[in-house]
């Protein structure tokens, strides 16, 4: 069965702004959101507990038979900090939200992260590592990066995606 809509990953390190769009995008155009760590949390897709960061793992394999039929309808908006798991298949478009250090040090602490927890995501996004993650996992001319500093920034991303959505539809459903 066709897809009815394109399905877009949006990923980056935690604090760029995935959640904020990905809500954003789904209220604009009607595609359905998915926020990968919720969707975990709810169903409890997890293969253990990481002591040194406090945090439960994610049990990959689960999470991708729990978002196959998803993708398959398509119109799915996906959000998470990583993507190395995925099927490449699954995606038409990918995006790496980036944002500047000093702010993004600012943004997690407000988020209550302090710590190693707080520099680990803070060197994550130094060291471009979801992009380079993106980039070793997806189709390079899929690929994009977005600079998610600003809230001009945050429109003009949404702006462009959403005109991006129709143009995938104009070429894949009429
Ligand atoms: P993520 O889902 O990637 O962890 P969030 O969407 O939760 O990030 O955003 C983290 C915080 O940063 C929120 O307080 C959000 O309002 C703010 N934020 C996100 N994107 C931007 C942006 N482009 N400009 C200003 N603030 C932003
Ligand atoms: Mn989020």
């Amino acid at each position: 069965m066709a897809k009815h809509g394109p399905n877009i990953l949006l990923t980056g390190t935690p604090g760029t702004g995935k959640t904020t769009l990905g809500q954003e995008l789904a209220e604009r155009t009607g595609l359905s959101y998915i926020n990968v760590g919720d969707l975990a949390k709810e169903k409890n897709l997890y293969e253990g507990y990481d002591e040194e960061y406090n945090c439960n793992i994610l049990d990959e394999d689960q999470v991708v038979d729990e978002l196959e039929d998803h993708m398959e309808n398509g119109g799915r908006i996906i959000d998470y900090h990583g993507c190395e798991f995925f099927p490449e298949r699954w995606f038409d478009i990918v995006f790496v939200l980036r944002t500047d250090n000093t702010l993004l040090y600012t943004r997690l602490q407000e988020r209550g992260y302090s710590g190693k927890k707080l520099e680990d995501n803070v060197q994550c996004e130094i060291f471009q590592t979801i992009l380079e993650e993106a980039k070793d996992s997806y189709k390079p001319d899929i690929v994009h990066e977005l600079q998610s500093n600003t809230p001009e920034e945050m429109e003009d991303n949404i702006e462009k995606i959403v005109l991006w959505i129709e143009k995938w539809k104009q070429d894949h459903l009429s």
